[in-house]
């Protein structure tokens, strides 16, 4: 327990999208919590607004050299996840995924602490079995450009039930599945926020391949709240356990409902698809929904628009409709 007798919770990768929100709703259930970040994706700006906070910590430190705290859980999400980010340093992001797993599970061993590892639906790459369920052992290609996140994450997860069996320590595995919100890099090449900054601008929509591709996309908080819940599970729960949301639209669907959303004048434009993009993704959720009892709540159209809401907002966008107006004047 830390100094007010809460527990004290590392999150790795806490300057991050979805980092930054679980600090947040870590702090607010009353715990004290440590974040760790070398600010590779992740920018002060997330969690800015939690600073003033006194049982809130921020350390800079890079989770592939060893870490030395004294805490009760770890979330370890620190590892970049757009593939625009991943693919530029593929030997940090498997250094990343890899060391620092060895790295956070030898603090966890030290310490005791539970630890949950933020794995992911690449695991199953592109995947033979639809919806995908845990029991998938997947279809990844060890030697493309997305093998240093995929093949990084799942030796990750190796490295969580080895030290499991091994160490009996008590881990906790989620495969996360494409999750969206605010908070998002304007410039990570997502395809939410990309398709959501070029419709703010009236910039074309840039759909990659036909558009038929799928993926099944979750709200931030929907997602945090599984993460909680899967942390707080008995010890006997390991995973690992899809969260994700269900409903799958196709990139296509995604670039028209957010044209619609945003009141845009954008066109659709297609690019090249990139190599061993996955044709069709959709989670399978009936052991969250069994063992958590979670289940996502917040629908696309309101996690969009409420997205969209943000970026608006956004300097990016701001500074872009600023010289557009003296551009035109
Ligand atoms: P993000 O890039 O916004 O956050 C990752 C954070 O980790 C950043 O703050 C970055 O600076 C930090 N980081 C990277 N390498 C580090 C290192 N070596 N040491 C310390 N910090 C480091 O991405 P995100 O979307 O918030 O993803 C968080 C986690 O969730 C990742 O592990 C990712 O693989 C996993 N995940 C996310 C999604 C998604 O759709 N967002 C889907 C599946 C899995
Ligand atoms: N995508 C797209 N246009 C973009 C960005 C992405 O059509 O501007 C496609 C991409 O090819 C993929 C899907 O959207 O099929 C999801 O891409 P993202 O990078 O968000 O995540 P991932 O491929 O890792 O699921």
């Amino acid at each position: 327990m830390g100094k007010y007798d809460a527990p004290r919770v590392l999150v790795t990768g806490g300057a991050g999208f979805l980092g930054s929100f679980l600090c947040e709703r870590l702090l607010k259930d009353g715990n004290e919590v440590i974040c760790v970040d070398n600010f590779y994706t992740g920018r002060r700006d997330n969690i800015a607004h939690l600073l003033a906070q006194s049982r809130f910590e921020v350390i800079r430190h890079d989770i592939t050299f060893p870490l030395y705290v004294e805490i009760d859980q770890i979330y370890n999400l620190a590892c970049p996840a757009s593939p625009v980010h991943y693919q530029r340093d593929p030997v940090q992001t498997t250094k990343t995924s890899v060391h620092g797993a060895i790295n956070m599970l030898g603090l966890a061993k030290r310490t005791g602490a539970k630890i949950l590892q933020a794995s992911t639906s690449e695991v199953y790459g592109d995947p033979h079995i639809h919806p995908q369920r845990e029991s998938y052992w997947g279809n990844v290609n060890p030697i493309g450009p997305r093998g240093c996140y995929d093949e990084g994450k799942r030796c990750a997860e190796t490295l969580f039930f080895d030290y499991h069996r091994q160490h009996e320590l008590r881990i906790k595995v989620a495969r996360i599945f494409n999750t969206y919100g605010p908070r998002m890099h304007h410039n990570d090449g997502r395809v939410v926020s990309n398709f959501i900054v070029q419709a703010l601008r009236g910039e074309p929509i840039t759909i990659y391949g036909s558009g038929v591709q799928t993926r099944s996309f979750c709200y931030v908080d929907d997602l945090i709240d599984g993460l909680v819940r899967l942390m707080n599970t008995p010890d006997g729960l390991t995973g690992p356990l899809n969260l994700g949301n269900p409903v799958e639209t196709s990139v296509h669907e995604l670039a028209e409902q957010i044209i619609r959303l945003s009141g845009s004048v954008s066109q659709i434009n297609y690019r090249p698809l990139p190599q061993d993009d996955p044709v069709r993704r959709r989670p399978d959720i009936s052991l969250a929904a069994d063992a958590l009892r979670w289940s996502p709540a917040i629908s696309l159209t309101v996690g969009l628009t409420r997205t969209i809401e943000y970026f608006r907002h956004h300097p990016a966008i701001r500074a872009y409709a600023k010289r557009s107006t003296v551009a035109a004047q």
